[in-house]
């Protein structure tokens, strides 16, 4: 019975692994019901990064043909960068992620990471050099653990450990009648919004990818825990080129540089002070927020 049972198992588990990792990024990128329609070209090689520069190369992109979204965006991440992509709501800035993870390929222009293609490399090979820490982190119905070792399948305890720390939620968890064991989710430990990003960054640098992509990973927090998540992702991202989607100007302020999306084009660049000086779009958003800022605390208090 037993071994008419096992390859059921399996089977079971296979199929639990797949259709959970495609949950996992399809809600990652809200795209339940969009189909995933890109193919590894025959032979594909896999992508090698040396120095993790990222290139947008005259990308023109939209998900209906009628409707372009990126009308010939053209931007560079040197490797070990830290940039940031700003704009209002529906500029195009998810989009952006979403095409570098490939989800979608582009109508015209290129995406290259270290000089490849990633149009043209395989699609297993592209996103194991990128971690994603997007705003509302899925975690399964699983341990701390799995939830943690999920997407690394030959991790390690003293792997799962180091990258806890790191993210700076190993103490936390090890608080825990049953630590790594500790069930999260509906049938298990609540853990709040900060608590939930922790656990997916140490899923992130269990992966320990060159290039990180952060889309809005702190603003659905509160200021405090906003200000405490941003302190781990500053040290994790040091040696790493990252590209931080934010419609909070203050927390990318500090950005080597950051591009101004406007309606799918790039509007502005430049550092934040030099942003300021310009005295454009990025200027006007950053008053604007001051303001709204400002307004906050005094009803606060
Ligand atoms: P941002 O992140 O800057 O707020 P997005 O990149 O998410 O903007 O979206 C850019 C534009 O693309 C918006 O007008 C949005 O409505 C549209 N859009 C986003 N996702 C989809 C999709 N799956 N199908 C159709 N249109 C989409
Ligand atoms: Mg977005």
């Amino acid at each position: 019975l037993m071994q008419l049972f096992r390859p059921l198992d399996m089977l079971g588990w296979v199929y639990r692994t797949i259709r959970q990792g495609l949950i996992d990024m399809a809600q990652m990128f809200r795209l339940i019901d969009t189909e995933i329609e890109v193919k590894d070209a025959p032979g594909a090689p896999a992508l090698v990064v040396n120095r993790p520069t990222v290139v947008f190369d005259d990308v023109v992109f939209g998900y209906d043909r009628d409707r372009e979204i990126l009308h010939g965006l053209s931007f560079e991440v040197p490797a070990g960068g830290h940039v940031a992509i700003v704009g209002p709501s529906g500029a195009g800035k998810s989009t952006i992620g979403r095409l570098l993870f490939r989800f979608y390929d582009p109508w015209s222009g290129r995406i290259l990471i270290d000089g490849q293609d990633i149009a043209k490399v395989t699609q297993e090979s592209l996103r194991k050099q990128i971690g994603i820490v997007p705003q509302d982190s899925v975690l399964f119905n699983e341990t701390i653990g799995y939830n943690i070792a999920y997407g690394r399948d030959d991790a390690g305890q003293d792997d799962v450990i180091a990258a806890a720390r790191d993210a700076a939620i190993l103490r936390f968890i090890e608080k825990l009648p049953k630590g790594f064991d500790t069930e999260v989710g509906e049938r298990g430990l609540k853990l709040s919004g900060g608590e939930k990003q922790r656990v997916a960054i140490a899923r992130t640098l269990l992966k320990n990818p060159p290039i990180l992509l952060l889309d809005e990973a702190t603003s659905a927090l509160d200021t405090r825990t906003e200000q405490d998540i941003l302190t781990t992702l500053r040290r994790v991202s040091r040696h790493r080129t990252s590209l931080s989607i934010a419609h909070r100007l203050s927390t990318i302020a500090d950005s080597d540089l950051i591009y101004v999306m406007h309606e799918g084009r790039l509007a502005e660049q430049g550092s934040h002070t030099e942003l300021l000086r310009k005295d454009g779009l990025y200027a006007e958003m950053w008053a604007r927020q001051a303001h709204e800022q400002e307004a906050l605390e005094e009803a606060a208090e």
